[in-house]
């Protein structure tokens, strides 16, 4: 039997005796000079990519697995090290960004719903770089990265020119060629060549609906796929978990030609960084916000719950100088890259962070990761009503072994329900063993109750952000569009 749960580190502040020198060290210059120059920082959000679609985790596509995928991210992985069990804190676009820019689980930035603004009193990421000299700049092309949401605070340069309003207008978005206009503009245009530069790009694409571009809408095709519209995925009726199995091989062949693409562009920007001198000594960082489903668990898309094709993701740093690829196997979640990337510059934050930095010299088989969720639903009732009724997913992962829970709130609520999984045996997640292994399961079930309340705690320190406001732009935007037309009988 395990021992008794205890609580996530809270702290993020790095440890070990070599890092608290050089820490030390910064510190004691500060005092007479300035600090140092830190490295350049580079962090890449690719959006939706499940970990099984990138080479560099043994992934492909199911249907033309000898096509390579992502030969770019494979080439950067070759001189970077991998983080091959690493986690999201949730599986949406906004709580996961709000985690990686704050090192802080879902409930203690408290940007847990759709309308939701990210605090100012809440630190980022970027408002401490630039409180440490950096310019800061953020390039992005996905909705909920938009200022409305406020994610953009820290950030001096913040290009949203790419991003819908709205995620349902998204969908129909190409937003990489923009990308990378955007992103050469900041490197050309903006860049202040006497401070180090930490540079945010938030590649969309992947997201459904998937629309590669020839001949990446052909490449993954395998023979006997039928192509089908596939356009408006999430209400889409024609995409089930029943579906046609042709058909199931043609929508995954479009999402990795929208994955291949997003991996040319890639490719074209680490060139643009090189040539911008922003690469060997830079540290540069490769994640994905969360992953992407096709009816592992039932459900389509993201934001079904918190099972693995949903929250595994790809994690790639290549730290200031390092040339050789390295594999580290140590469990890692998107709060760690906040105390990396400031243990990297020589930070010690002066915050709560529960995160801790990935280059933490003593492994902890003992640590969990936590993973929060909160999604609503909305039915049409008998008279015509449209009720919403919610669920909230939890789940925790120490060592080999992972529990998710969800409970239900409103109309035709179902559950509670949790399902253990013995994540080293069974990667999918497919053989639930909460009945027959119930100490391991109540073990599991405390240290997660204790995690959520130890967030929660760090949460109060901090304002909730209210409601996400649309611009007077926005609005004007919209209502050329007819949102803001008298809704429609549900
Ligand atoms: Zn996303």
């Amino acid at each position: 039997m395990r021992r008794d749960p205890k609580p996530l580190r809270r702290s993020g502040r790095p440890r070990g005796a070599a890092l608290a020198g050089l820490l030390a060290a910064g510190l004691a210059c500060s005092r007479s000079a300035p600090p140092p120059r830190g490295p350049d920082v580079v962090l890449v959000t690719v959006e939706s990519l499940r970990t099984d679609s990138v080479g560099a985790y043994g992934g492909a596509s199911p249907g033309r697995p000898e096509v390579p995928i992502t030969p770019n991210l494979d080439a950067f992985a070759s001189g970077a090290t991998v983080y091959e069990d690493a986690h999201s804190v949730t599986s949406w676009t906004l709580a996961s960004h709000a985690s990686l820019f704050t090192g802080l689980y879902p409930s203690g930035h408290q940007t847990t719903g759709p309308l939701d603004r990210l605090d100012d009193s809440v630190p980022t990421l970027a408002e401490v770089l630039a409180a440490r000299g950096y310019q800061t700049a953020g390039v992005v092309s996905g909705p909920y990265l938009r200022r409305t949401h406020n994610l953009s605070q820290g950030f001096e340069v913040y290009d949203q020119e790419a991003a819908s309003i709205t995620s349902r207008l998204a969908h129909a978005d190409v937003t990489n060629p923009a990308m990378l206009v955007a992103l050469e503009r900041v490197l050309d245009r903006d860049r202040d060549p006497e401070r180090p530069l930490f540079l945010f790009a938030y590649f969309w694409d992947p997201h459904f609906d998937y629309l590669p571009p020839p001949p990446w809408s052909t490449a993954f095709v395998p023979p006997g796929a039928e192509p089908f519209d596939a356009r408006d995925l999430d209400a889409n009726p024609a995409i089930h978990a029943g579906m046609d199995a042709q058909r199931l091989a043609w929508l995954r062949a479009q999402y990795a030609g929208e994955i291949r693409w997003t991996d040319e562009h890639l490719g074209r920007f680490f060139e643009l960084l090189r040539q911008h001198g922003l690469w060997d000594d830079a540290l540069v960082i490769v994640t994905a916000d969360h992953g992407e489903a096709f009816f592992d668990h039932g459900g389509k898309g993201h934001k079904n719950g918190l099972y693995a094709e949903e929250v595994h993701v790809p994690l790639f740093v290549k730290y200031p100088g390092q040339g050789e690829g390295r594999r580290d196997a140590r469990l890692a979640s998107l709060v760690d890259v906040l105390p990396t990337v400031l243990e990297a510059v020589g930070v010690a934050p002066d915050f709560p962070v529960h995160g801790r930095s990935l280059r933490a010299p003593d492994p902890d088989p003992e640590r969990a990761v936590l993973f929060e969720l909160e999604t609503s639903r909305f039915t049409a009732g008998a008279a015509g009503v449209v009720r919403a009724s919610r669920t909230f997913w939890q789940a925790i992962r120490r060592g080999e072994w992972k529990l998710v829970e969800w409970r239900d709130e409103g109309p035709g609520a179902a559950g509670p329900g949790r399902r253990l999984f013995r994540v080293t045996e069974d990667p999918a997640e497919a053989v639930d063993l909460a009945d027959r292994e119930p100490q391991r399961r109540d073990a599991l079930e405390r240290a997660l109750a204790a995690a959520v309340g130890a967030a929660r705690a760090d949460g109060q320190r901090y304002r909730r952000g209210g409601e996400a406001q649309l611009s007077a732009e926005e609005i004007e935007r919209l209502r050329a569009l007819g949102y803001f037309a008298p809704a429609a009988e549900p």
